[in-house]
């Protein structure tokens, strides 16, 4: 009787522990509007955003990590051509894919974050194991492709990212002869954020960066602190948008600071750090999580692809206005 008591008792715990799982995503902020998005297109993001989020939703709904649920829903938008992240990620100016990717632990603050990267089909999962089986938290380029071979990663041939839509953009930003914030870059950078039942946060970002970008260059996606951060003291951040100033301003980890240290909401924290970035000149949005279950958007352009999971159900969106 007393067993059955305190196994019950436990059960209920565990029950309204497990409810408390949230899962936020986003896949990309920019100049998203209805006008601009054909039926098809949009039907297609939506149900992209859904499948998304159930991946992951399943992962914490069985009790398993934030850390492992971020890094499965970043994989399916990374496989899925509609994104800028892996499989259709946009072209550098040589016409060529370089992938960025960050994951951060908010248990331990571990983090691991690739740039750069040409080969290896997910690289938010590389990005995972420079975390777990290096030494290292930040990896480029050659260095970054060899390690991934090394550690037995899926590789692909480079021109398995690319496709015609990506091409496309490139060809048209160089007839324009502009620069890769003058055209509609139509950000697709994927990243999600979860507070799984154990109550810890964790983060995830990757990208191809920006259409016909130059000289190596690094957005913020891949830069702990910028573009991705997560720490169960305060929160879990992935953002997206002009990398050149999210970086600027240390998105990311000057939202987890203003949380930890002035006592306001997630989303007072993330609409400051926003209006921040737009004072600066910067356009795009992040997604937060908190381990007390806040979960938050917050952009200053006309749309973001958006998620949010929890044990109450899944939503997207994509619009400012929804
Ligand atoms: N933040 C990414 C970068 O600057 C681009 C994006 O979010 O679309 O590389």
């Amino acid at each position: 009787m007393r067993f059955s008591l305190i196994l019950g008792a436990l059960l209920m715990s565990t029950a309204a522990q497990a409810a408390d799982w949230k899962l936020v995503i986003h896949g990309g902020a920019g100049v998203i509007e209805r006008s601009r998005l054909k039926p098809v297109q949009e039907k297609e993001i939506r149900a992209a955003l859904d499948r998304a989020l159930a991946a992951g939703s399943e992962i914490l709904a069985g009790g398993g990590s934030a850390l492992d649920a971020v890094e499965k829903t970043v994989k399916v938008l990374e496989d899925d051509p509609n994104f800028n992240a892996g499989k259709g990620a946009v072209f550098t100016y040589e016409g060529k894919n370089e992938l960025d990717a960050a994951i951060m632990d908010g248990r331990t603050r571990a983090a691991g974050a690739v740039t750069g990267v040409t080969m290896t089909k997910n690289p938010v999962g590389l990005a995972r194991r420079v975390m777990e089986n290096s030494p290292h938290v930040f990896l480029s380029r050659e260095g970054a492709d060899q390690f991934s071979k090394e550690q037995g990663l899926e590789q692909v041939p480079n021109s398995y990212f690319a496709t015609p839509e990506r091409r496309r953009q490139l060809d048209e930003m160089k007839a324009r002869k502009v620069g890769s914030f003058d055209v509609d870059l139509k950000y697709g950078t994927v990243g999600a954020v979860a507070l799984d039942a154990q109550g810890h946060v964790a983060a995830a970002t990757s990208t191809g960066g920006l259409t016909g970008k130059r000289w190596a260059r690094i957005g913020d996606s891949p830069i702990i602190g910028a573009g991705t951060y997560a720490d169960d003291r305060a929160c879990a951040v992935s953002a997206t948008g002009a990398g050149e100033y999210f970086i600027r301003e240390g998105v990311a980890h000057e939202i987890c600071a203003r949380l930890r240290f002035t006592g306001e909401s997630a989303k007072a924290a993330a609409d400051t750090v926003m209006a921040e970035v737009k004072a600066l000149g910067g356009t795009g949005g992040v997604i937060v999580v908190t381990p007390k279950g806040e979960t938050e958007y917050s952009f200053n352009t006309p749309g973001m692809y958006r998620g949010k999971a929890s044990a109450e159900g899944r939503s997207v969106a994509i619009f400012g206005d929804e």
